[in-house]
């Protein structure tokens, strides 16, 4: 599970235990309000060389960095409400909330949470007319649109054709309405792409990561913008939290995004591809199975019904691999260390417990 998708590099990866000792040793924590300091501009130059954004701010998690990107969004126009899909999932913070899946939490939080303005799943296939829904929804006031690039994760574990993501931007855009891409789940080479977005050739105008970021160490996220939206922003954006661009996340995130990098990082997650789709497919002939699906690094067994936490679960660790299944969905986002054998004892793990 790779620590729901963090820890790309596995667990105690000396380079990352070795940034962290090193801040730790240079100092822990100073206030990011007014004061600046080298982990957090390191860190900065290296999001925005790989993203071609100019702006980045550091937030505590990626809910919270979800909740910073409405918010500068919301700010930089003056209007209150939200496009999104179904489907999605955007994090546990209230804002955040308020654009994940309404049949998801919601029901619970009826009132708490602001109704955005929701349109259908984006759609696998393509098919006549699959925009009209967003086109109508655009003639609204709306800060912004978000969504997850080709990839729903904790709202399905499905994708989407980049053509239906490169065209709702395209409507966006024409709209004037301001375009986020939540790449907390999809960042950093999970899809195979560096970028979900990259499947798309689309760019937003701001965009959230976190999660992989520091290689599952610590908690951070960043939101990444343009000069321009910057500037629409105004003076001071109205978020201050205590622990922002907190040093040590900075400096671990450094080192977790650079070790990425410095490796052929595209062959890895080709490879674990293909090693998922080998060893998954058997269960594709499972009773109960409805699907088998792999993208990059993310190998799905979608079943007919929910599935028996409590009995499948300690079945999948009984086989030698710790699996999290959620409803309908048995599925694996490896660390991208794993040699083939490992890859062999995940996928073998799911495909005998499940049969
Ligand atoms: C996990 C996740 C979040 C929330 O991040 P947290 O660090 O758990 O707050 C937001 N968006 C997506 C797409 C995620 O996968």
């Amino acid at each position: 599970m790779s620590s729901w998708w963090a820890a790309i590099h596995g667990y105690r990866h000396p380079v990352l235990d070795a940034a962290l000792h090193a801040q730790v040793d240079r100092f822990a924590h100073v206030m990011f309000g007014g004061l600046t300091h080298a982990p957090a501009v390191e860190l900065a130059e290296l999001l925005t060389g790989i993203t071609g954004f100019d702006r980045v701010f550091f937030a505590d998690s990626g809910s919270v960095a979800v909740e910073v990107a409405l918010k500068m969004c919301v700010q930089a126009t003056g209007v209150p409400r939200v496009l999104t899909v179904r489907g999605g999932y955007h994090g546990d913070t209230a804002g955040a909330m308020s654009v994940t899946d309404p049949d998801g939490m919601h029901g619970l939080f009826r009132g708490h949470v602001v109704e955005q303005v929701f349109v259908s799943k984006p759609p696998s296939e393509r098919h006549d007319g699959d925009l009209d829904e967003v086109r109508a929804a655009l003639t609204r006031p709306l800060a912004c649109v978000i969504v997850e690039p080709i990839v729903q994760g904790a709202g399905g574990m499905r994708w989407y054709d980049p053509t239906w993501l490169a065209e709702l931007v395209g409507l966006a855009r024409a709209a004037g309405v301001l375009v986020v891409f939540d790449e907390i789940a999809t960042g950093f080479g999970r899809t195979g792409q560096l970028w979900g977005m990259d499947h798309a050739h689309v760019r937003p105008d701001v965009m959230c990561v976190g999660k992989a970021l520091t290689g599952g160490t610590m908690t951070l996220g960043a939101v990444l913008t343009t000069d321009e939206l910057g500037e629409r922003i105004g003076g001071a954006f109205m978020h201050g939290p205590t622990f922002m661009a907190n040093p040590l996340a900075c400096a671990v995130a450094r080192a977790s995004v650079e070790l990425l990098l410095d490796q052929d990082w595209r062959g890895t997650v080709g490879r674990i591809s293909q090693e998922l789709y080998d060893g998954l497919a058997p269960a594709a002939d499972l009773p109960g199975v409805a699907e088998v699906r792999v993208m990059g690094a993310i190998g799905v067994i979608e079943l007919e019904q929910d599935c028996d936490m409590s009995v499948l679960q300690p079945r999948l660790v009984a086989e030698g691999a710790w699996v999290r299944p959620f409803g309908r969905l048995v599925y694996t986002m490896p660390p991208y260390v794993c040699t083939t054998e490992d890859i062999a004892v995940i996928t073998g793990a799911m495909v005998r417990a499940l049969a």
